[in-house]
């Protein structure tokens, strides 16, 4: 599987991209940006965007590749999320007032996105590619993600503050290559990760306490916000973590 990187920040900032990871060139984890794609050809492969939830450094870009997509007709997108971030996107979007309804354009028969609901347990699955949606605990209703190709699989913990369902996945996978883990603020703001439900370095270990990692596995640490960086980057640095690797825009992993 291909793991490319377009995004890895928790916000969109002189030059940091918010969170989007492209999957073997056609599925998109998030949609937080898509400014790093190089033209039109990479855009059109994309068929599929599955949606942690509705913070808008996760679904920002979304508006933009459906209004694109009217060009291309007959190629609509397929959009997975749960049913209430599928709800908001209706409601709060694409609403025709702060977007218009690309579910219905250009034309009712063949729309530019079409929505398909995606639940715990029902995974759902697109060109050799099982999407497996997992709850995690986040401030607005929030899922992570398990992708396997049938070799191997990469777990996505979307954004979340301690949480356990996705590390049981985790440990019920044999083939798990990587696991993507959110770290947001430095440890000195412990308190405001908790009352927005993310992870500092120091909490990002104790859900790592949860999972049993297995030899060759990679921890891939993202959603930092931008105006901590470089102090989350030396907090994580000085904890000498096995196999884990800061993420930057741009990254490309064959798992
Ligand atoms: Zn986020
Ligand atoms: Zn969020």
């Amino acid at each position: 599987m291909k793991l490319r990187v377009l995004g890895c920040y928790g916000a969109e900032f002189l030059g940091y991209k918010s969170v989007a990871f492209l999957i073997n060139d056609f599925l998109l984890i998030d949609a937080g940006n898509i400014s790093s794609l190089e033209g039109v050809g990479e855009f059109s492969k994309i068929r599929y965007v599955a949606i942690s939830h509705v913070h808008l450094d996760h679904i920002k870009a979304l508006p933009f590749i459906a209004e694109q997509l009217m060009e291309e007709v007959d190629k609509g997108l397929e959009v997975f999320g749960t049913e209430e971030s599928i709800g908001s996107l209706r409601r709060y979007i694409f609403n025709g007032s702060i977007w218009p309804d690309f579910s219905v354009l250009p034309t009712p028969q063949h729309p530019a996105i079409h929505y398909t609901v995606i639940r715990e347990g029902s995974p759902v699955y697109t060109n050799g590619l099982t999407i497996n949606a997992i709850p995690v605990d986040h401030t607005v209703p929030a899922v992570g993600f398990l992708i396997g190709d049938g070799r191997s699989s990469v777990l996505y913990s979307g954004d979340t503050g301690p949480t356990q369902k996705i590390w049981d996945a985790a440990n019920n996978t044999l083939d798990l290559k990587a696991l993507l883990i959110e770290v947001s603020y430095p440890n000195r703001l412990r308190e405001r990760a908790m009352i927005t439900m993310h992870l500092t370095p120091q909490l990002m270990v104790e859900e790592l306490k949860k999972v049993d990692i297995k030899k060759g596995v990679l921890i891939l640490a993202y959603h930092l916000k931008p105006p901590y960086v470089d102090e989350i980057r030396k907090e994580i640095c000085e904890m000498k973590i096995d196999n884990l690797i800061l993420l930057e825009d741009g990254d490309v992993f064959e798992v």
